[in-house]
This record gives C-alpha cells, structure tokens and sequence, in this order.
C-alpha cells in the first residue's frame, strides 16, 4: 500500500532548473508555499553539476554586446527553428540571473578590473560566457541549494524514484514513487507538478551525459498523454573524450584551443572560415566526422576514430587558471598533460534539443503541469542548441515556472486533485508485479547495451533513412525482448536491477520515439543531419514535431515556428 505525501507543489528533478524554480517559489511566497523536491539521487549529483563552460548572458551592452545579437546567434544557431517570442523573453531575462546569482554569494570568475569575466563560445558572435573556471554548473547548483536551505518549507524526497505521473480528470494528482533507501511505496501528491527531469542521454552509449540521465521524466509525461516536441534534433558535441565520452568543454576553444586532423591541420578552414574552432556544435561535428570518414583522424579503440583539440599553445597558465578540470580529467583518465600534449576527441551525445512540450511560460497542454530545463522544449534552441544557453535556460525559465505556479495556486485557490485509490493500485502493481517480478532470461543490462549501441550506429551525427528504419526495428525487437527479462534482486531497498530496469524501459520508449521522428523529418535541419534528403526545406520542414502516445501507438501532428524578427536565411559561418 502507498503512503501519501501531501504538500502543495512537487517538483520533480532537483538540478538546476527544478532548484531554481523552488527558490523562485520559496521567495516570492516567503516561505509560505509547500514543496515537495523530489530526486532520484542526492541534490548535488544531479547532472547539472558535471555543467563546465559556462552560462549565456548579455551583460557588456556598452562594450559591444547586445540583446538583438544573442538573440540573432541563438535564432542562427538554431538553424531557425527556435520560437523568436521565447528568445526573445530568454535573452532579456538571463543578465538578471547572473546577477543574482552573484548576490546569493556565486564566485563567477572576474576580469582584472573586478567585472565578470566572459569567455568567447561556438557561435556566439561576442564573448558571453560567464563562468566559474570550468566548473560552472557545479557552482551553480551549490549556490542555489545554499540558497534554498535558508528556507524551510520544503521536503527532501532524494533518493527517491519516480515511476508514473497519475493524471485524473485532466489534472496532475501524483507523482508515483519508490523511496529507494526504504523501499516505501511513495504517493507524493501536489496541487501542481514541475517536471524538471534532465535529458535523456542515456540512449547513446559514447555520451557526456552521468549515467543516471535515462529520460525518465520525459518518457512519464509521454506516457501521461503529453506531447513531446521536437525529439529527433539531438545535439552531439565535437570534443568527446576518446574512449570515455567524458566532455572537453567547448571553453576550451574558448579560450583558444585548436581542432587538428592527423596532418596536423586546423580543419575548420575549409568548412566554417569565418568562425572556424567556434562555429556552431552541429557544423564542426559534421567536419569532424567528414574528416574521420575521408581518413584524415587517428584510429581509435572500437571503432571511435578521433582528431586532435590541442591546447598546447595556450601556455600552463591559462591552462590550469581557465581549464583546470579538463587537465585533471585528461590527466586522471589519460595520463596526458594538455600543457604538452593534444587531446584525443570526436563527436559525442550531448544534449536533446527536444523535450516535453510547453508554451512560454513552461506550462503544458495538462493544466497543473510545468516542464522546465533540458526536459521541456519551451523551443529556445530550435533544432541546434549554442552552447551556454542550457544552464541559462534553466535559470530563465525554471524561475518563470515557478513564478507560473505559485500564481496558479494563487489566483484559483486550488484544491487538491482527487487521487482515485485503482489509479494508484494499478500504478503499484506496474513496479512491484509486472516489473519485479519478472523471472525471464533476458539480462536488462545486456538490452541497455545493446540499445545504446544501436542508437550510436543508427541516429548519430549523419543520418539516412535505411539505416534509421533498420535501428527503429532493432529497438522494436528489443523492446519485445524486455517482456522477458529476468530481475535477480527481489528485495524492497535500494534495488537498483529493478530501477536500472524501469530506466530500461522508459530509455526503449524515447528511443522508439526518436527514431520515428528522425525517421519522418526528411530534411537536413541542424543537429539533424540526413544523406538522403541533405537540403533544408523551409516549405515543408518549417514547423515543429510533435508526438504523441494515445493508446499504445505513436501518432505525429505538427505545429508553427514562432518567427517574429527573423525570416530563415542560408545559414553560413
Ligand atoms: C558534461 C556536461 C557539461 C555541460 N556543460 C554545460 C555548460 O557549460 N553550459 C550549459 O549551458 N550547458 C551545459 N550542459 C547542459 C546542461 O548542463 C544541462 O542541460 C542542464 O544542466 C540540465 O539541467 P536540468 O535541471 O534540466 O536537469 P538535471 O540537472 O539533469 O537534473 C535532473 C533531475 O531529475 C531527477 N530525476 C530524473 N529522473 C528521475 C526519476 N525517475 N525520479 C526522481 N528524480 C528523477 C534527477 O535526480 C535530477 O535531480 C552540459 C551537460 C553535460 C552533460
């Protein structure tokens, strides 16, 4: 039998975007409103901590930069695909972020006068990363769980793994939930919901991404009835550490690193003069993998041929001042020192451009349910996301969601969603029969291999129809076999073969939907980049993906690009 939490909102995905939201609330409402943070591990391993680069943000008007250039690099960038009313609202939000940041006590790092300082970025055409050393978003989430902790409405449900979110009668009425440390059986019931679950990197087996980024929050808002938006633009990111995956921040061309081929030669020349290291992540991965396809990179172990990013020219003191995680890392894993040696890279799973879909103030077709951060696409970064825009998107808009809810609560003086007693029951059984109980001889760790295998070979940097419709019936046979895996571990606490098990499940569901949507956009469009139809076609291809699950199938419908300012130009660097 469930217990029932009661409190008044549940967010759900405590990394930056959920944090920010529950500090929003917590301030505004001066710790008048309950909340419920919910997390499947500790606060502060969230993935937003592993964020380096640095964070976007318009902040030098009367040295050169303004909020109509961010906002063109963004809509560029996006290969126009981005709604240009919600850039718009992003750029003119995120200064103020930063600044308070500062005052709740961040250390951004500081140019010798004192101001922040801000590093150059891909396709930005002015230097607006605002950073803390190659270790911003770890800073960052310290900064506003430090922040939090000077409220104290709010209950720590870390630790703890959602499984469904129940919907009756329209509305959001709980989260299901298992409290892994326990194995208590969790309703966590609310007035409204933030889904702030992260990405769903997991799918790919060469990825930047912590391996507890699996898209859970993404496949229970699929499997509720909403929409997700977009999902076939998948960014990878040209300087994946060869073999682990671990990401060499694009700081590092920030600051002036170089890409070379096995001749020693900066590439980029031939493929984006005008930017070349800091063009866009979807061009220079292209340039990367074309290199490495005309036999101009290293031969790597399985198959992950690479090129080089050296910084060996930017001296020890830049190095360790600027870049001091990415030495420690190549030191660590590599036994290289980047002060005297290029480092081994090449394209990897970084980031899904895609996500839940949500207006522009976050909130979704489902009336007291918000998405924020990298599992909504509020469509800022359209089909090709620059880099630093995340964590500002997560600040941006987790604030406006929590400002969105705590009005909502406000205005309607809302009662608290009835729970219907079957709805949770049948909920329970899912995880504690159909999945725990499940004795087949399939290995569920074998199938998440295997899928992530698949998903590198099939949905990578280029694409074409063959080969995604073979992936799509590969993940469509693994799916069947997963009916019948078999969990070893039948105990109630910290089971993780049954919660690696569901992350199982749900990452087949998002690969099936990916493959569908990749499969269906026939046109070339940012990240997603197809052989067979290699032209962007702005007749056709102008609008947004939507999908949806009604009744066990997937269904595709379509919705407009936002275009305010900017009408879709041939995109060059
Ligand atoms: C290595 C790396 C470096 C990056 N560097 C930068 C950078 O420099 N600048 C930039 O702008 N962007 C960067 N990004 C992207 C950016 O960091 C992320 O997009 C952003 O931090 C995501 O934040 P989030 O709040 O949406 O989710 P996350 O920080 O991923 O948090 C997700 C939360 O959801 C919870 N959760 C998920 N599933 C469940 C479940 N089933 N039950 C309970 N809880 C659950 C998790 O426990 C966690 O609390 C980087 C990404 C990576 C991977």
């Amino acid at each position: 039998m469930a217990t029932n939490r009661i409190h008044d909102v549940v967010i759900f995905g405590t990394g930056l975007a959920g944090l920010r939201a529950a500090v929003e609330i917590a301030r505004q409402s001066q710790d008048q409103v309950d909340m419920a943070l919910v997390s499947k591990v500790q606060i502060m391993r969230a993935h937003s901590g592993c964020a380096e680069g640095g964070t976007a943000a318009v902040l030098r008007e009367e040295e050169g930069d303004s909020y109509d250039l961010h906002a063109w690099d963004t809509v560029k960038g996006s290969d126009f695909l981005a709604d240009q009313d919600v850039v718009d609202r992003f750029v003119g939000i995120s200064p103020r972020e930063i600044r308070l940041l500062d005052h709740w006590g961040l250390p951004w790092s500081r140019r010798k006068d004192g101001r922040i300082y801000q590093r150059p970025f891909g396709g930005h055409s002015y230097p607006r990363a605002t950073m803390a050393a190659d270790k911003t978003g770890f800073v960052e989430m310290q900064t506003l769980y430090d922040t939090l902790t000077r409220y104290k409405n709010w209950t720590n449900y870390h630790e703890v793994f959602a499984t469904d979110i129940l919907v009756h009668d329209g509305k959001f009425c709980a989260l299901s939930a298992i409290d892994c440390t326990t194995g208590e059986y969790l309703a966590i019931r609310g007035k409204c919901l933030l889904i702030a679950t992260g990405g769903l990197g997991c799918l790919y087996g060469f990825t930047t991404y912590s391996q507890t980024v699996t898209g859970d929050g993404h496949a229970l808002a699929f499997r509720a009835g909403l929409p997700l938006e977009d999902p076939e633009f998948l960014q990878f990111h040209p300087t994946g550490l060869v073999p682990s995956g671990i990401l060499m921040t694009e700081g590092c061309r920030g600051e002036g690193g170089y890409l070379r081929n096995k001749n020693g030669d900066r590439f980029m020349d031939k493929y984006a003069a005008s930017r070349m290291e800091l063009a866009p992540r979807d061009i220079i991965s292209r340039a990367e993998m074309t290199e490495i396809i005309e036999g101009n990179g290293m031969d790597g172990p399985n198959g992950l041929d690479y090129i080089y990013l050296d910084l060996t020219h930017l001296g020890a003191e830049k190095i360790n001042h600027r870049l001091p995680l990415i030495r420690e890392v190549t030191m660590k894993f590599l036994g290289l020192d980047p002060i005297k040696e290029s480092i081994p890279v090449r394209p990897v799973a970084h980031y899904s451009m895609g996500g839940i879909e949500t207006d522009i103030n976050g909130r979704t077709r489902i009336e007291n349910i918000w998405a924020a951060g990298e599992a909504a696409c509020v469509s800022l970064h359209g089909a090709n996301r620059l880099g630093t825009n995340s964590t500002a998107e997560c600040l941006v808009f987790g604030g406006i969601a929590g400002e969105e809810m705590l009005k909502y609560l406000k205005t309607n003086r809302i009662e608290l969603p009835e729970l219907p007693n079957e709805m949770l029951l049948e909920a329970e059984n899912c995880i504690f029969k159909n999945m725990l109980e499940r004795n087949g001889s399939e290995n569920p760790y074998i199938l998440r291999e295997e899928l992530r295998a698949i998903m590198d070979f099939h949905a990578g940097v280029y694409r074409d129809g063959k080969e995604l419709e073979a992936g799509l019936n590969k993940v469509r046979n693994l799916k069947e076999r997963f009916q019948n895996i078999g969990i070893h571990d039948r105990s109630r606490v910290y089971n993780t073969n049954l919660i690696n098990s569901l992350e199982t499940e749900n990452l087949l569901l998002l690969a099936e939907m990916l493959l569908i949507a990749a499969l269906n956009r026939t046109e070339s469009r940012g990240a997603h980049s197809r052989r067979d139809f290699t032209e962007r076609n702005d007749k056709e291809w102008l609008k947004h993906t939507l999908v949806t699950l009604s009744e066990g199938k997937m269904r595709i419908t379509y919705k407009p690009v936002t275009i305010s300012k900017w009408k879709p130009v041939e995109r060059k660097y």
